[in-house]
């Protein structure tokens, strides 16, 4: 019977307040609603007009747990004014350790000027300092500042308007940083380093964030509501997230949430002191939960569905009943006996009927505060999900605020109910102790540790950043390298090899006829057959297949690898059903040579990891012949020996008569040019002049470039085939930039400056960061999540936001540093051509291939800027080939067949 009975009263009540009941549906589309105005909110156009105004705090990350030292903080705003000493320390367990004192604001100060009220809070703060015998240390001191501000700094925020009771004349519009920094300095008796200025709001995720790595939104249901982190464009710059406060109890402002506004929540906005504003909070936050209670109550009794249609003055004066009467109703088991007490307490006699229906009341508005609480915190989740891109989300908010904290079931079910709405998401709620106190310290400690971190990691970076004189250094140091390379006398112990290479034109257009190319020294070996036409059907067609040298090739005999490289050739010629064919061939053989003519070229030494023994000293056109006579299947006619840059130039040439030096930025580095047979002292005869292969990769092998070099290079050189070899290619080429920015994160992570020092095992594996990863990662169209996916491909599984900062940032050193070393080089060789004819300026093109140097997306930029600023004199004209080290061989072979078939006797002058 008490059941029936019960049930009975509640299905009354619950009738009177249909429209307090809000179902799962209702709640989605509340959730919706919300995540709108959020999107509002930080929209730059949108925001002037937006409700939920999503305040930018300038907090941008959240404690990692490696914070230490001791930190002052100020709370204002909150129930009391206090000053804190908060001791951060990390040894092995975080801990934290508080002392703080209340001190009172008179009523004068609260309303007096503003100079008055700053003038009294730093003499709290001196007295604090004074007492606890700390007022020589010049401490971090971070400050809650809980009042509606417009904050562009962490340390600079601009108070709105005054609320809580404060009046003081003269700070509304002001930066109140400012006017404590300036209230400070005018005693004189202590100094203070104020670093952050913070919403309480904040300062509760940041508490939390200490505890839970993962907090990353913080909750007050007390008195008022808020709060979250996200990537934020109203603020210049979009790279990572910043801390949002959200302001979220303004939502509804605009009227979105009328049609679930009840009469009674009209009624409470009518007698606020301020109609039409913060409608949501009015839902939700403490300070009305109770009044709404009791205009419902008043409601009913009016009706005369209660306290058989009697008020009392004290039921009907606003304010009288509480909030916390409502927790203390919903208590399951002194609820009944509270309700009793109260409702007697305000002067009425309630049945034992009107007891249990206004517990129901009660029960009704503090739920649908809740659930409304979770629908706008569920739109944030999910927020926070599409930004990271992920499946589920696995997050923890850090929440306060009495309601939260005394109601006995509103936080079960707003979590309840966020799971409901957001069930993709694993979401932990941890209680945050003193959020306003210790937040403001914790805000403080970060920015601090962030400071610190910050400051060695570009100590780090500077090591690989080039100055304009070390640039002018290093094109100084090349022309020496060049000049000794050139002369007879010092050839020998020069880096830079200047090889001949027999190459004394480029062509005319009147070649003909059907060629046959190989090259090998690049990432793929290729065998290319080249159709070459003149005159008015002038053109260049080619064919080619792609063939893999095993790695035990490589490795092996001189033999072995030129048999192979035979049978590709016999294969290609059946593919392309021309088997027996005997044609003319260009071998480009992309390594140092030592030339005496077109047709020869003595292997110096093997680079690009090649190892193959018995070819270094030999020449490797007639290791080729040899192989072929093996092989008695075919007869070719070897007639060039190329350097796949003189093949660059020799293409780009075909095209553009003022190409004279060719650029290979790929797996290696090379460059050729056209020298003065004069100073080309290796090689008889002063007239005209001559292809040089520079072989400028071993530029730096006699300690040109130790200066320059850094641990990180010094590392990637031990790691390679060849240690000590070319040192200049490894700070510039494809084969080794990935590696020098996988160490540079190792060097990072190993002090704790990324990853939260947490080694991946794939990271320490040699060659796991691909060049390519560069062109990826620094490409401006490429948003963070993207960096951040290809960290994952590299195991690097929890990166944050800042990490994939600080990766792109690494490699955009990296990469400019190779892109301005390459520039200054290049700078030396085309000054030297200038000067080599005596011009005042001088225009000139280079032809450039390698895939590095045509897909990075920044490389060339750089590389371009560095010349105009190194060689001003010089007009260049940097101009892509396409495939020099395929149709440049072939049309090296092709000129000097034509100079042989003119009856020219010497197939050297080309
Ligand atoms: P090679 O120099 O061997 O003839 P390439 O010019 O194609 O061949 O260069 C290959 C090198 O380019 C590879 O070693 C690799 O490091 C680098 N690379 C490949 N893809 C990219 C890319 N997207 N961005 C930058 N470098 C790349
Ligand atoms: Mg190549």
């Amino acid at each position: 019977i008490v059941l029936m009975f019960t049930l009975h009263l509640f299905f009354q009540v619950d009738k009177f307040l249909y429209h307090m009941r809000l179902s799962d549906e209702n709640l989605m589309d509340v959730s919706k609603r919300f995540r709108r105005e959020m999107d509002k909110g930080l929209g730059r156009d949108t925001n002037p007009t937006a409700a939920v105004k999503m305040l930018p705090t300038f907090v941008r990350s959240t404690p990692d747990g490696t914070e230490t030292g001791d930190f002052l903080a100020l709370d204002l705003g909150g129930t009391n004014f206090r000053v804190l000493l908060v001791r951060v320390s990390s040894n092995g367990k975080q801990k934290v350790e508080m002392e703080n004192q209340i001190y009172a604001i008179p009523e004068n100060i609260m309303r007096g000027s503003g100079t008055e009220l700053f003038d009294h809070i730093a003499e709290c703060l001196a007295n604090f300092l004074e007492k606890l015998g700390i007022k020589d240390k010049k401490l971090p001191l971070g400050f809650t500042f809980s009042f509606p501000c417009q904050q562009t700094k962490l340390d600079e925020s601009f108070l709105v308007s005054w609320t809580k009771g404060f009046k003081a004349s003269g700070v509304e519009g002001r930066d109140v940083v400012g006017l404590l920094r300036k209230a400070i300095k005018k005693r004189g008796d202590f100094d203070i380093d104020i670093v952050a200025v913070i919403n309480d709001t904040v300062g509760t995720m940041m508490t939390c964030g200490y505890d839970d790595h993962h907090c990353e939104i913080g909750l007050i249901v007390g008195e008022s509501l808020s709060y979250i982190l996200r990537q934020l464009d109203l603020v210049d710059g979009d790279e990572g997230r910043m801390c949002v406060n959200m302001e979220w109890g303004a939502f509804g402002d605009d009227g979105a949430l009328d049609d679930i506004r009840t009469e009674f929540d009209r009624e409470i906005d009518a007698g606020s002191l301020n109609p039409g504003k913060q409608l949501f909070e009015k839902m939700i936050s403490g300070m009305y939960i109770g009044e709404l209670v009791r205009l419902i109550l008043v409601k009913m009794a009016k009706d005369g569905l209660l306290f058989q249609g009697h008020t009392t003055p004290d039921l009907l004066t606003t304010g009288h009943f509480q909030t916390s009467f409502v927790s203390a109703m919903e208590n399951k088991k002194s609820g009944l006996v509270s309700a009793e007490q109260v409702l007697r307490g305000l002067g009425l006699d309630p049945s034992p009927e009107d007891c249990v229906a206004t517990q129901r009341v009660c029960q009704i508005v503090s739920t649908r505060a809740a659930h409304l609480c979770a629908a706008t915190l569920a739109a944030v989740l999910r927020q926070i999900r599409d930004n990271k891109a992920a499946e589920r989300l696995r997050t923890t908010v850090g929440v306060d605020g009495s309601v939260y904290k005394n109601h006995p079931q509103f936080a079960r079910r707003l979590n309840k109910m966020v799971r409901l709405l957001v069930p993709d998401c694993d979401v932990r709620f941890l209680r945050s102790e003193d959020g306003s106190g210790k937040g403001a310290a914790m805000v403080t400690a970060v920015a601090h540790r962030l400071a610190k971190q910050h400051a060695e990691r570009q100590r780090i970076l500077n090591t690989l950043r080039l100055s304009r004189d070390q640039l002018l250094e290093v094109k100084k140091r090349m022309e020496e390298e060049m000049n000794r390379g050139l002369a007879k006398k010092t050839h020998a112990t020069a880096t830079v090899k200047m090889l001949p290479t027999f190459v004394r034109s480029t062509p005319d257009g009147t070649e003909r006829g059907d060629f046959l190319a190989l090259d090998l020294g690049g990432t793929n070996f290729r065998v290319l057959l080249v159709r070459v036409r003149s005159g008015k059907r002038r053109s260049v067609e080619m064919h080619n297949k792609i063939y893999t040298i095993p790695q035990d090739i490589t490795q092996g005999t001189g033999e072995e690898l030129f048999d192979h490289i035979v049978h590709c050739i016999a294969d290609f010629l059946e593919y392309m059903g021309m088997k027996g064919a005997s044609l003319p061939l260009g071998f480009t053989f992309s390594f140092p040579c030592h030339q005496t003519r077109l047709d020869q070229g003595i292997l110096i030494k093997w680079t690009k990891g090649f190892k193959a023994s018995g070819c270094e000293g030999e020449d490797v056109a007639t290791l080729l012949k040899d192989a072929i006579h093996r092989s008695e299947d075919f007869d070719l006619d070897v007639v060039a020996v190329v350097n796949d840059t003189v093949g660059t130039m020799m293409t780009c040439g075909y095209e553009d008569p003022q190409c004279e030096v060719g650029l290979i930025v790929g797996t290696g580095t090379n460059t050729c040019y056209m020298e003065e047979m004069s100073n080309v002292e290796l090689v008889d005869g002063d007239e005209g002049r001559m292809c040089v292969n520079m072989e400028w990769g071993a530029f730096g092998d006699r300690g040109e470039l130790d200066d320059l070099c850094t641990e990180f290079d010094r590392a990637v050189d031990d790691q390679s085939t060849y240690p000590g070899k070319q040192r200049y290619e490894k700070m510039i080429s494809g084969m080794y930039l990935g590696e020098i920015v996988r160490n540079v994160l190792l060097d990072f992570t190993a002090k704790g400056l990324l990853f939260r020092g947490k080694l991946s095992e794939r990271l320490k594996t040699r060659g796991i960061f691909e060049t390519k990863f560069l062109s990826q990662i620094e490409s401006d169209r490429l948003a963070l999540r993207q960096v951040r996916s290809i960290l994952q491909h590299l195991g690097l599984t929890s990166s944050t936001c800042d990490d994939s900062i600080l990766v792109k940032e690494v490699c955009s050193v990296v990469s400019k540093r190779a892109a301005q070393l390459c520039g200054a080089g290049l700078s030396a060789v085309i000054d030297k051509i200038r000067l080599n004819r005596g011009l005042e300026k001088l225009s000139i093109t280079v032809g450039v291939d390698g895939t590095l140097y045509k897909l990075h997306p920044h490389f060339a930029t750089i590389m371009r800027e560095t010349l105009r600023d190194l060689a001003p004199n010089c007009e260049v004209t940097l101009a892509q080939s396409e495939d020099g080290s395929g149709k440049g061989a072939a049309l090296i072979t092709a000129v000097a067949c034509r100079l042989r078939d003119a009856g020219n006797p010497s197939i050297n002058i080309l």
